[in-house]
């Protein structure tokens, strides 16, 4: 294990400039004056505090969403101007891409470098995939039986919740946002309590593109008081939550307690992924080590060289700073995430598995922990049925094609998948059988704004990016009439 030590330097961490709540183009105290720390994973200690938002702040949130959808230009402006600011939008966010991946690694422990690249070009291809689809909203003309004809409307749903959770904090505040800005609709952001920094600075941006006031609203605070008041409030029209499973069935229960708003959740995942005879084993660790696959299954032919292979790489791993360009895996987001690996590790082990590698914290200070590798792990094994949301992967031994499916569906979750192999057939077999939202094939963890990502099963239901994720936040409205006179 070697530790990269510390920033490069070449870097200058940004002064954090926003840490009130935006609620109506502004940004305010809490109506309590209460704030919150959040804390830098990589030291453990406090980078600022923040405003801690409550149902108050929440209900005067909900009140300038509400009065931006009702009242403001925001849904009725054409779909091509609106575009055009969403554009706007997105030329800032690329802009402020560097500013942005500072803030997601400081709070969320995210590598500097793929928070520039991959993550922040995910947001701004969303914003501009999105920009692109706003003017090309529109209904269908339906001749019906008898003597009416209708068209039907495509019109924006409301006022929306979004719910986030800490691991892709920029990412996914632009996953949620982009399509509900296209559609029409104004909307309430709660950031994870771990990670509220990204959200803020992108509420900034939007008031510099020109989305007006009452659009976008941002309000920080725990899951329990802020995000509650979301789910249940009786004035947001549809809630869109990605988080645990635990959560999201507590999201949509307060929805269905107070006032049916839509539901999507995009939930937990305990993913498999299925290493084929036929791969090529120095690929498939590299792969594999770049994604901590959770669940990894590999065919007994190349079972024993996998394993070989794996512990060396792991033991060669860089953990260290995220602004590190050397670093390949950064701390884990807050100490609570940390203290769950860990607990799940001793599990692991008091469960009989064989710790291959890693398996402690690396530092004294901060939330890092070793890339950690079990071996001779079974099924009902604790560290292969939870989720675990870290450095932590399971190898598996199987034999057959069939048995890899079977295994591979033995979960309640459905997020994704991986397949590691060069036979066609395998591939459209094993691709078509797992129930899962997305399969990667000889790649993984490849997102795109054009690609819908979502789980089956208890991993939710409602895709995000795409055309499909456009879909949740659009009504659709029948309009008929008699062709040629009226009846009455
Ligand atoms: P994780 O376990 O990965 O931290 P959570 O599901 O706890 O994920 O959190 C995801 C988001 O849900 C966060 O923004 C969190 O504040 C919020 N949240 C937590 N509890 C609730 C709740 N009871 N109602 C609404 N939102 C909540």
């Amino acid at each position: 294990m070697e530790s990269s030590g510390h920033s490069d330097g070449s870097f200058k961490i940004p002064n954090i400039r926003f840490t009130k709540l935006f609620i109506n183009g502004e940004f305010v105290d809490a109506v309590s004056g209460n704030t919150f720390e959040t804390i830098d994973p990589r030291t453990g200690e406090t980078i600022t505090r923040v405003a801690e938002g409550d149902k108050e702040d929440i209900d005067l949130a909900v009140k300038a969403a509400r009065d931006a959808f009702d009242n403001g230009e925001w849904p009725r402006m054409s779909g091509y101007e609106r575009g055009r600011m969403i554009m706007k939008y997105a030329d800032l966010v690329e802009e402020n891409i560097e500013e942005l991946a500072a803030l997601d690694a400081i709070d969320a422990g995210m590598l500097f470098r793929t928070g520039k690249t991959a993550n922040i070009h995910l947001c701004s291809h969303l914003l501009r995939y999105y920009a692109g689809a706003a003017d090309k909203i529109h209904g269908e003309t339906l001749k019906m039986s008898g003597e009416f004809q209708g068209y039907t409307l495509r019109e924006p749903i409301g006022v929306v919740g979004h719910i986030i959770p800490w691991n892709f904090p920029s990412g996914m505040f632009f996953i949620k946002a982009a399509p509900a800005l296209a559609a029409g609709c104004t909307m309430i952001v709660k950031p994870a309590e771990q990670t509220p920094l990204s959200a803020l600075f992108c509420a900034h941006l939007a008031k510099l593109a020109g989305i007006p006031d009452g659009v976008i609203n941002v309000v920080n605070g725990f899951g329990p008081k802020a995000g509650a008041a979301i789910s249940s409030h009786m004035d947001i029209d549809k809630v869109s939550f990605t988080g645990s499973t635990e959560v999201g069935r507590l999201v949509m229960q307060a929805a269905a307690q107070s006032n049916l708003k839509v539901v999507s959740l995009e939930l937990g995942g305990k993913s498999p992924v299925i290493i084929f005879d036929d791969a090529d084993v120095d690929m498939a660790v590299d792969g594999e080590m770049c994604i901590a696959g959770s669940r990894v299954y590999v065919q007994e032919g190349i079972y024993d060289r996998f394993v070989q292979k794996a512990a060396e790489k792991a033991k060669a791993w860089v953990v260290g700073d995220p602004f590190d360009p050397l670093t390949l895996q950064g701390p884990q987001a807050d100490k609570k995430q940390f203290d769950k690996i860990l607990s799940y590790i001793e599990h692991g082990k008091r469960e009989g598995a064989t710790l291959l590698t890693g398996g402690k914290a690396c530092s004294e200070k901060g939330y890092y922990i070793e890339p950690t590798i079990f071996t001779d792990v079974k099924e009902d094994m604790l560290i292969v049925k939870d989720e675990i949301f870290g450095p932590v992967m399971s190898l598996m031994k199987f034999k057959t094609v069939e048995e890899a499916i079977k295994r591979a569906n033995s979960t309640r979750y459905g997020l994704a998948a991986g397949i590691v192999t060069n036979n066609l057939n395998t591939v459209n077999r094993v691709s078509r059988s797992i129930r899962a939202g997305i399969i990667w094939v000889n790649c993984y963890l490849v997102l795109s704004g054009d690609f819908p990502f979502g789980g089956y099963k208890m991993s939710g239901f409602g895709k995000d990016m795409g055309m499909q994720a456009l879909e949740k936040y659009l009504h659709v409205k029948s309009v008929v009439t008699p062709i040629y006179h009226s009846p009455w």
